[in-house]
This record gives C-alpha cells, sequence and structure tokens, in this order.
C-alpha cells in the first residue's frame, strides 16, 4: 500500500513540476530564459548547494530553488525520537524508522497492535483508515506545495538541466484551481 502512494508521490513530483510551471508562466512567450547554471546575479549554483539571497538562505532541491527554512521545517516533521513512545524500548531495528514514521511507535509495537486487532476482528477497518489517512496527508502536502510554488512563482526555477528560468507571465488561477481539483478528486477517489 505504501509503495503504491511513494510511487504515487514521485509522480507527482516530476510530473507536476511541468504543469504549474506551464500555469504559473500563463504566456509562453514571456518566460526569459537565462544562461545554464547561473542565478540573477550570475553565481553558479547546482544541486544541494546553500547560499545567501535577499536576506534568506537557499538551496537548489530536486532542481528547484528553495528557501532553507522551508525545508528544515519538513525535515523535523520526520525527526524520530530515540525511544518509541508505547514500549519506551530504543528504537534501533531497521523497521522502526518506517514504522514511526506511520505509525507513531516501533516495529514491534505495530506488530503487536495489529495482532491485537486482528483477534478483535477489527484489521480490516484499521488498514482503511490508515490508508484514507495517508491520503488526506498527501492532500493536504500536495494543497501547501502548490501555494508554496505559486507564491514563489516571480522567483527563478533552476529547472533539472541547471538552467534558470525567470517566469513574468502572470498566475492563470482560473486554470491552476481546475488542475488542483482535478488532483484532489483522483486522490479521494482512492479511498477505499
Ligand atoms: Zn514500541
Amino acid at each position: 500500500m505504501s509503495q503504491k502512494i511513494a510511487g504515487l508521490k514521485k509522480e507527482f513530483q516530476e510530473k507536476d513540476v511541468e504543469r504549474l510551471r506551464n500555469l504559473i508562466q500563463g504566456k509562453h512567450g514571456e518566460k526569459t530564459h537565462s544562461s545554464v547554471g547561473f542565478t540573477k546575479k550570475e553565481e553558479f549554483h547546482e544541486e544541494g548547494d546553500i547560499w545567501e539571497s535577499d536576506g534568506r538562505s537557499w538551496t537548489i532541491k530536486d532542481g528547484i530553488k528553495q528557501n532553507i527554512t522551508k525545508l528544515d521545517k519538513a525535515k523535523k516533521a520526520h525527526i524520530m525520537p530515540l525511544m518509541c513512545p508505547k514500549c519506551k524500548k530504543v528504537m534501533k531495528n531497521r523497521n522502526d524508522k518506517p514504522f514511526y514514521n506511520i505509525h507513531k511507535m516501533c516495529f514491534n509495537c505495530v506488530v503487536d497492535f495489529e495482532h491485537e486487532l486482528q483477534k478483535a476482528g477489527k484489521f480490516k477497518e484499521y488498514q482503511r483508515k490508515i490508508k484514507n489517512d495517508e491520503l488526506d496527508n498527501r492532500i493536504k502536502e500536495f494543497k501547501l506545495w502548490v501555494n508554496e510554488k505559486l507564491n514563489e512563482s516571480n522567483e527563478s526555477f533552476v529547472s533539472e538541466a541547471g538552467d534558470v528560468e525567470k517566469w513574468v507571465g502572470k498566475v492563470n488561477i482560473e486554470k491552476t484551481e481546475e488542475y488542483v481539483t482535478g488532483v484532489v478528486e483522483y486522490l479521494e477517489s482512492l479511498k477505499v
């Protein structure tokens, strides 16, 4: 199940960056395209670089110029405590991290918990809830991501090829909303 959703997420990342760029840009003809690998200030930056500009720290992640603070926040959301909140044992099994990210407890606790649910005949209901919760999160993340992209639409994008692209056109709100609605409807339709 989670593999399918992970695949879905990857699909979004690549396809949607392109799609959103086109929507944000408005008109193709108004795109300005500078030399390969250079930002506005003619500094060379590539994937993983960190630099200061406009009083903020920036980096290039997945080919897109991003504000560091945002990335830090996203990272903190995945920090795992040393001990399982449920059984208080140190989480050192390699399965602990992926299980903690979803269930907020260690692998063994999840196994025990699911065994209890099976005995009580509630396992299917529980699986459905996990899948639907994950889709709800995906929808929430997607909306946040779109908003972020819209807010930085006047910034430079660094494409996968390292080109810097600056969009001059206006955001096509109507088309963007239509697109977001389509993606959300699709994700909702995956619910069980
Ligand atoms: Zn535990």
